[in-house]
């Protein structure tokens, strides 16, 4: 499993606790972030200081939930992104190299009525760079020839963030690793009164919507098969 995100927190707020059932289960993720999140935080942090403390709430995040491979892309910043050929090439190397059967990302599609949050204009080209990539790059052995790195052919995406998503995963079990992974982002989390219970609210709503019993919670997500 290969995550490729846009900014340090969006595999937390999005897919944490489905993550963690997937370390749980034996899988092998591994997280890919295209930028530290020079452009977030909410207090008078030096900005200079911003990528670094939030490559390392990344990686404490990523622990708490049992995923030990956490890789950023440089040369990309928070609030520029699109989804330029060299993003696409970046991607595809990571894809080449980690070879996962299913890559986990931001939704390319933005939804109406969550334009902030969600829809953030770095998710949407994270998504659509990280979906090219998937299709046709990794698996086309005359694309990026100059990476050296045999192709390889992704077999399952899942969105996380967009429009009338269709998968949802009980994440009640996670629950606290997620909570514990969202709080590993000090500098994006702390200033929010009640967060355990925000984040509790949020996923009650989905597993909710989506028919689960009374009392779970959930993560929702889009799933295609790319092979
Ligand atoms: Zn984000």
């Amino acid at each position: 499993m290969l995550c490729v995100l846009a900014h340090p927190d969006d595999v937390d707020f999005g897919a944490a606790g489905t993550v963690a059932g997937w370390v749980d289960a034996g899988l092998e993720v591994a997280y890919l972030l295209v930028t530290r999140g020079d452009a977030g935080g909410f207090d008078d942090t030096p900005r200079e200081q911003m990528p670094i403390m939030r490559e390392a709430e990344q990686r404490a995040a990523a622990a708490a939930v049992g995923v030990k491979q956490v890789e950023f892309l440089d040369g990309y910043r928070d609030g520029l992104l699109t989804p330029s050929i060299e993003l696409r090439r970046d991607i595809t190397a990571a894809i080449r190299r980690f070879r996962p059967d299913r890559v986990l990302t931001n939704s390319p599609l933005r939804r109406w009525d969550r334009i902030a949050g969600p829809s953030h204009p770095d998710h949407l080209a994270a998504g659509e760079a990280t979906t090219c990539a998937v299709y046709p790059d990794a698996r086309n052995p005359f694309t990026f020839t100059d990476l050296e790195l045999e192709p390889w052919t992704v077999r399952e995406i899942w969105y996380s963030g967009g429009p009338d998503p269709d998968h949802v995963v009980d994440i009640t079990d996670a629950f606290p690793q997620k909570v514990a992974a969202l709080r590993a982002h000090v500098s994006q989390t702390s200033h929010i009164p009640d967060f355990s219970d925000m984040i509790r609210a949020r996923m009650a709503a989905t597993a909710q919507a989506a028919g689960l019993p009374e009392g779970r919670l959930a993560e929702a997500f889009s799933v295609f098969s790319t092979a």
